[in-house]
């Protein structure tokens, strides 16, 4: 049976292989037999679909091994296509773990999880900018307004956080998908603010002292 490696856009596993098991021949090209062609993904039976003209008889599905580098087929068309996370450039490695799992946990409609792991990454992150004091979490917020290192605006930002995540952590109510998509949308701003920003400035003046 034909494949193709792809990252699942259903589990997100990177690298998988994708193995056909059905295509149907698209009356709507005459000349280059096209055929859409289904495939399951190796690891969660997730499933993608790709488009492909055949060069030479027979059907994709029948097509042994890599149906990338097989000469006698080419993919016009795919989907659905995985969505991309965009994480917050410069944020220490686990910070940046646990903000794609938030996403993920949106992405895969598990609301409840992805605010909690919004709260978690705030937690994470405010430890991580002020690793000397020490405190529950909106003292340590606190602290991080009176040091100045954080705004007013941000310091708002970060109590929302921390309120709407422990709620969803012990609410009896599940959350909703505006509801936790607000919370990660926050907490990707938190964590532009306090760690892609700074790092963004810091290479800038770096690159105009270094031509002088
Ligand atoms: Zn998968």
């Amino acid at each position: 049976m034909g494949s193709i490696t792809r990252d699942c856009p259903h589990c997100h596993s990177r690298n998988n292989t994708f193995t056909a098991f059905a295509n149907i021949k698209d009356p709507n090209y005459q000349t280059n037999q096209t055929y859409l062609t289904a495939f399951s993904c190796g690891s969660c039976c997730g499933g993608y679909f790709a488009k492909i003209k055949l060069h030479a008889a027979g059907y994709p599905v029948n097509f042994p091994g890599d149906i990338d580098k097989n000469g006698n087929m080419s993919i016009m068309e795919e989907y659905p296509k995985p969505i991309t996370l965009e994480t917050p450039q410069y944020l220490p490695t686990n910070i940046e773990s646990f903000f794609i799992q938030a996403a993920e946990s949106l992405n895969n409609k598990n609301f409840d999880a992805s605010s909690m792991m919004s709260r978690k990454v705030l937690e994470v992150a405010v430890k991580s900018l002020n690793p000397s004091e020490s405190g529950n979490l909106y003292s340590r917020i606190e602290q991080l307004h009176s040091q100045g290192k954080i705004t007013d605006d941000l310091k708002d930002w970060a109590h929302i956080i921390r309120d709407d995540g422990n709620e969803a952590a012990h609410e009896a109510e599940p959350v909703n998908l505006a509801f936790a998509d607000e919370l990660l949308s926050f907490t990707k701003l938190f964590l532009l603010y306090t760690f892609t920003m700074p790092e963004m400035v810091k290479n800038k003046k770096g690159l105009s002292e270094n031509s002088l």
